[in-house]
């Protein structure tokens, strides 16, 4: 049985912390649950907002609408043979609980994404990636119920439309369809490590001879992720944040000359040794492109660890937008918008946000 909730503070349900109200609030727990909640008058009249852990939302201000939290549980194999295991996952569960269920049942395909923030069902909205490994590669299918409509939709890999943090439902069907379960495909056979993920910064294979010794295990590559997340990235339950705030820059090459006139020194990837199949910008498609490290090119502008008012960046991380306590959804906002602003006029370049901006 659903509760509707009145002005409901999501401060406990966003990572930034924001003590932002919902005008309805409502958790569901089931499929049941689900319909349930679409069909009550507020679902009808209101709009809706799906949320997760809020660990990839900026609220600006109050949401005036229905929110459905998800907490739909449950990890079940309905496919095993001596290769793989093909694992249902109700969308509600913590993405970093399955990861660990994975490893130690020494299942292969997620152990790179381990410690990310937040819920299974937002995993494919914007197609979780980290050390050199995406959540589309182990993605088989997903279901899904329509805000609308209340029907069921099991959506296959194709049509999920996935990109670099970004998906179908990041798109065209933001908002359209509640994921209720993600099934996954993943390897009974340890395939090795591919340490070759390195950024400026870190380096998988210096995390592992640090922690481990040869021959590398499953658990290992899992704990050398979660030691460099650790050291690197804001602990969300001690400061405010949802990570990277903007999405690296796919730039062509035209751009990328004019960006080492500014900073000769930039880092920058060939897209061609990149796993994402379609570009996120039509304008893009054909044209030889590169990716930028959006974080170094802000901390280049002394972006790392400043401080305006309740808001700032992480000492650590220039992308890392992080709110103090007592920060307005408005003022988090502005505070980007200052850096989106600085970054384009400083490069020409104009930062995309992969947090959503509600
Ligand atoms: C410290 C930190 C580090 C992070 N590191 C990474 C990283 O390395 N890689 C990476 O990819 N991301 C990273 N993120 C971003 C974040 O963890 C992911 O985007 C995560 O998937 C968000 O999950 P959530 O449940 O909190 O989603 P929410 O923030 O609640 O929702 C995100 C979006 O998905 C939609 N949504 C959520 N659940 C559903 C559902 N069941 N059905 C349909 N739509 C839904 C929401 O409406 C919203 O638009 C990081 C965040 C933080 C705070």
């Amino acid at each position: 049985m659903t509760r509707l909730e009145k002005d409901f503070s999501l401060k406990k349900h966003n990572t930034f912390h924001l003590d932002v109200h919902a005008k309805f609030f409502v958790e569901v727990h089931s499929k049941e649950d689900l319909i349930e909640a679409l069909n009550i008058p507020e679902a009808r009249e209101n709009k809706i907002f799906i949320l997760g852990d809020g660990a990839n939302v900026l609220f600006k201000s109050d949401f005036n609408g229905l929110i459905i939290k998800n907490s739909i549980k449950g990890i079940r194999t309905i496919e095993e043979n001596d290769d793989h295991v093909i694992l249902e996952v109700g969308s509600g569960v913590d993405w970093h609980e399955l990861v660990t269920y994975t490893v130690n049942n020494n299942l292969q395909g997620i152990e790179n994404l381990a410690f990310i923030p937040g819920t299974v069902g937002a995993a494919p909205v914007q197609n979780i990636a980290a050390y050199g490994q995406e959540l589309a590669e182990t993605f088989e299918t997903l279901t899904a119920i329509s805000i609308e409509t209340g029907e069921e939709k099991v959506f296959t890999k194709e049509e999920c439309e996935f990109k670099y943090r970004d998906s179908i439902f990041k798109g065209e069907l933001k908002d359209k369809y509640f994921i209720t379960q993600v099934r996954l495909k993943l390897s009974k056979h340890f395939k090795g490590v591919d340490t070759t993920y390195h950024s400026r910064y870190e380096s998988l294979e210096s995390e592992l001879q640090s922690i481990a010794t040869l021959p590398y295990k499953l658990k290992d590559i899992y704990n050398a992720v979660i030691s460099i997340r650790k050291k690197k990235l804001p602990q969300v339950e001690e400061i405010g944040t949802i990570g990277s705030t903007f999405a690296n820059p796919f730039i062509t090459q035209e751009q990328l000359k004019e960006l080492q006139k500014i900073v000769p020194h930039v880092q920058f990837y060939p897209i061609n040794k990149m796993l994402y199949p379609k570009m996120d910008d039509p304008a893009l498609i054909g044209l030889e492109v590169v990716k930028v490290p959006a974080g170094w090119l802000l901390e280049e502008m002394g972006y790392k660890g400043v401080r305006d008012g309740n808001v700032g960046t992480f000492p650590r991380h220039a992308l890392c937008v992080v709110a103090y306590d007592g920060a307005r959804g408005e003022e988090v906002y502005a505070f980007t918008e200052k850096m989106r602003g600085d970054f384009k006029k400083k490069y020409g370049i104009t930062l995309k946000y992969e947090v959503n901006v509600i």
